[in-house]
């Protein structure tokens, strides 16, 4: 995503939430594009077959998808993780090599999110790299940093030729949920995460 000429709505929510406690799911089970599994991200199977679908639809087509991604987060034993309970995404400006929100239709980003449900917060976004893996690249990290700063942001990245996911998060000590980052981008400031697939029915936050 580029700075534009025009004005553009607010894309990341500025409400602040404590962090609950709360036990991540016993039962995880791993997604087929990914290595391993874990309860850092955690996804339910329909938000994920949602976003390999989107991916592989514009894949289809040599182009990169992108959209964002909407839930909450929760600590466990010092750490933060992160639970995506739905998705929506806005007209795309989308090459084979790049993707970002076309602002010339802010009406769609703002319909498509009101769409979702209001008390789920954007805790990331997810794009796709058609053919050439999953990673965070410059251009990715600077995003990253713009908009998803906090420690329980979530990057997805997909690659639908070679059918992979994989997720990055800052790489912050344990006690620090809420630090922000030092200046610049930094390939170090990242780290790949586990993603989960789990039933949503009891990771709602009340
Ligand atoms: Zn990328």
């Amino acid at each position: 995503m580029n700075e534009g000429q025009r004005p553009k709505p607010r894309i990341v929510s500025e409400r602040r939430r404590k962090v609950v406690s709360k036990r991540p799911p016993d039962k995880v089970e791993r997604h087929e594009w990914t290595t391993g599994s874990g309860w850092d991200v955690l996804l339910s199977r329909d938000v994920a077959d949602r976003i390999t679908a989107h991916c592989q639809e514009m894949g289809n087509k040599g182009l990169e998808a992108m959209g964002f991604l909407m839930g909450d987060y929760f600590s466990w034993r010092n750490n933060v993780y992160t639970v995506v309970h739905d998705i929506f995404t806005a007209e795309l400006d989308s090459t084979d090599v790049s993707v970002k929100v076309d602002w010339s239709y802010p009406e769609e980003y703002i319909k498509q999110r009101e769409r979702v449900s209001g008390d789920l917060i954007m805790v990331g976004w997810y794009h796709s790299h058609p053919g050439y893996s999953t990673f965070l690249s410059e251009t990715d990290i600077r995003t990253q940093r713009a908009m998803f700063n906090s420690p329980f942001h979530v990057a997805i990245v997909v690659d639908p030729i070679e059918r992979k996911m994989a997720a990055f998060k800052l790489a912050v000590g344990p006690d620090d949920v809420r630090s922000k980052p030092e200046p610049g981008p930094s390939k170090d400031a990242y780290k790949e995460v586990a993603i989960g697939i789990v039933g949503m029915g009891r990771m709602r936050r009340t």
